[in-house]
C-alpha cells in the first residue's frame, strides 16, 4: 500500500517506484485528516479534493483508483492495511511536526514493514551540511553545498500494478479550483513556464504581470516533485539558476523545520522572543480585509483572500506591515497566511514570516522597515496591480495610486474616491509606526 500525502503524483515519486518495483499490486490509499482538512481555507480544499480526483483518474487509467478514507489516519491507515492485508506500507516523508508525530504512530500500530522516503524536497533533509556536520544558518553557504550536491536518479514506477478496493468517493469541491488539476496540470504549467524563465530576473518582482511559475501550489500538493522542478529547468541561464535558487530556499526551510519543529512557534533567535508586540484587534483585522489604506497591502492581501495566492514581493510587504508597522506578532500573521494560502507550507510561511520579522535565521535585518507607498511605486510602477485588486481606486492617476492619503482633493473627487468612506485612510501613518518599531526592537535586544 502506498499512502499518498503530499505527493499526489505517480511520476518522479519514489515511495510508488518502490512499492511498483517490490510487489505485484499496490493499492494507492489517501486519508482526508479531519485536523488538516479543517484548518484548509475552501481554495486550498477545494484544489486538493480536485488533485485527488486526477490522481484517482491516472490510476484508473493504470487498472487502478484511489482509495479514498476518512481520518484521523493513525486509525485510517492501520484499518486500510488490515482490510487489504497489505504486505507493507511505503510513503515519501514530510517535515512538520504533527505528520512526524502521526506517521510514528501509524508505524507503531501497524505488524507490516514501513517505508519512508524523500519526495518533499529536492535533497533529502539533513543530506545537506556544513563541514561540521550543522545545518548552516545563513542561506549562501547551504546553497552553495545544495549545488554541489547531486541529484538522485529519476526514480521509475516498477512493473506492480495499482488495484482498487472500496473506499469513500471523493468528495466535490465548493467552489471554483485554482488551477488546472493533477500532474497533468502541473506539467502544463511547467512547459509554460520554460517559455517565461529566462526573464524571471526581470519579471520576479513585478506583480501586476504573471513573472512568476505559479508552482508553488504544485510543490504543496506534491503533483510535481522539487526534485523534477529542478532536473528540468536547469541552470543553463541566470534566469533559469535565479529560479532553482528559490526552491533551494525551499529545500533550507524544509531542513530548518526538520531540525527546529518549533520554528512556527518561537523566535529563532532568542533576544527576539522579548519583542512587546501590539494588541491591536482593529489593526489586524484591518489588514486581513486588505483595508489599511496602504494600497499595495491592501491588493495583496485582496488577492489571497480571492485567489489563495499572492505575489512573493507582495506577501513580503504585507508581512512586513503587519509585524513592523502595525507591530503585530508574526505569529498571527503566520496563522492567518497559513489558513488562506493554496500553497500554505508550515515550513515556507513560518521561515518566511521569521525572516520577515527579523526573527530567524538569515533574516531581514529587523531596522530595515518596509515602505509601502515606495515598495508600491518600485514594483507596481503603473499600478496596475493596485487597480485590478482595489477597483474603487481604479480612476486615480498613476501618481497617486499608491498613497491615495496624499492626493489633491481634485484628483480623488474626480476618480470618486473619498477617503474613510470608499477607501480607508491609513491604518497608521508609516514615518511614525517605523519609528515606533524601531524603537520596540531595541529594546527588546538591549
Ligand atoms: C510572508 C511569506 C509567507 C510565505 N508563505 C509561503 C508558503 O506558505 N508556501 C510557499 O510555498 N511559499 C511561501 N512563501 C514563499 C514565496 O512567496 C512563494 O513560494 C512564491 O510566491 C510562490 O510563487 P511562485 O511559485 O510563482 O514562485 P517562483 O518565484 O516561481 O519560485 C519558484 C519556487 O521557489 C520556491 N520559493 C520562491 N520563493 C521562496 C521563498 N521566499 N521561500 C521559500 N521558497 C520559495 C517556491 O517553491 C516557488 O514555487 C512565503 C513568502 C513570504 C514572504
Amino acid at each position: 500500500m502506498v499512502w499518498f500525502r503530499r505527493d499526489l503524483r505517480l511520476d518522479d515519486n519514489r515511495a510508488w517506484a518502490a512499492a511498483t518495483a517490490a510487489h505485484n499490486e499496490v493499492i494507492a490509499l489517501f486519508v482526508l485528516e479531519p485536523r488538516l482538512m479543517d484548518a484548509a481555507g475552501q481554495i486550498r480544499r477545494d484544489q486538493l479534493l480536485a488533485h485527488l480526483d486526477a490522481l484517482h483518474q491516472d490510476l484508473k487509467a493504470l487498472g487502478g483508483g484511489l482509495v479514498v478514507r476518512p481520518g484521523p489516519a493513525t486509525s485510517a491507515v492501520p484499518i486500510a492495511v488490515a482490510d487489504c492485508e497489505a504486505a507493507a506500507l511505503y510513503y515519501n516523508i514530510d517535515v512538520t511536526p504533527f505528520s512526524i508525530e502521526r506517521d510514528d504512530a501509524v508505524a507503531k500500530a501497524l505488524a507490516v514493514r514501513v517505508h519512508g522516503f524523500n519526495g518533499l524536497t529536492v535533497h533529502e533533509p539533513g543530506a545537506v551540511l556544513t563541514k561540521k556536520g550543522t545545518l548552516s544558518q545563513v542561506f549562501a553557504p547551504f546553497y552553495k553545498t545544495w549545488t554541489a550536491t547531486p541529484l538522485a536518479p529519476w526514480p521509475s514506477p516498477g512493473p506492480g500494478r495499482p488495484v482498487i478496493m472500496s473506499g469513500d468517493a471523493i468528495p466535490d469541491p465548493e467552489g471554483p479550483i485554482y488551477q488546472p488539476p493533477g500532474e497533468s496540470g502541473a506539467w502544463q504549467r511547467v512547459t509554460a513556464w520554460l517559455e517565461h524563465v529566462d526573464d524571471y530576473p526581470d519579471t520576479r518582482d513585478l506583480p501586476a504581470i504573471p513573472g512568476t511559475s505559479e508552482l508553488s501550489a504544485d510543490l504543496k500538493f506534491g503533483t510535481l516533485a522539487a526534485r523534477t522542478v529542478v532536473d528540468v529547468v536547469g541552470t543553463q541561464t541566470p534566469g533559469r539558476a535565479a529560479f532553482v535558487r528559490q526552491v533551494a530556499w525551499r529545500d533550507w526551510w524544509a531542513h530548518t523545520l526538520a531540525l527546529r519543529p518549533d520554528l512556527p512557534d518561537v523566535a529563532l533567535k532568542p533576544q527576539y522572543n522579548n519583542i512587546a508586540w501590539r494588541d491591536d484587534p482593529d489593526g489586524f483585522r484591518r489588514w486581513c480585509a486588505g483595508l489599511t489604506g496602504y494600497p499595495i497591502v491592501d491588493a495583496g492581501m485582496r488577492q489571497l483572500l480571492q485567489t489563495g495566492w499572492m505575489h512573493n514581493r507582495v506577501r513580503m510587504i504585507c508581512a512586513s506591515f503587519l509585524v513592523k508597522d502595525l507591530l503585530i506578532d508574526w505569529r498571527k500573521g503566520e496563522r492567518f497566511f497559513r489558513h488562506h494560502l493554496v500553497d500554505a507550507d508550515i515550513a515556507q510561511n513560518a521561515g518566511n514570516w521569521q525572516w520577515a520579522a527579523g526573527t530567524g535565521p538569515d533574516a531581514a535585518p529587523y531596522f530595515r522597515v518596509f515602505n509601502p507607498t515606495t515598495q508600491g511605486q518600485k514594483f507596481d510602477p503603473q499600478g496596475d496591480y493596485v487597480r485590478r485588486w482595489i477597483p474603487e481606486l481604479s480612476g486615480l492617476p498613476t501618481p497617486a495610486i499608491h498613497q491615495p492619503h496624499n492626493a489633491d482633493p481634485s484628483k480623488l473627487a474626480s476618480a470618486e474616491v473619498i477617503l474613510g468612506q470608499t477607501y480607508p485612510a491609513p491604518v497608521v501613518d508609516h514615518a511614525e509606526a517605523r519609528t515606533r518599531a524601531l524603537q520596540t526592537y531595541k529594546r527588546a535586544l538591549t
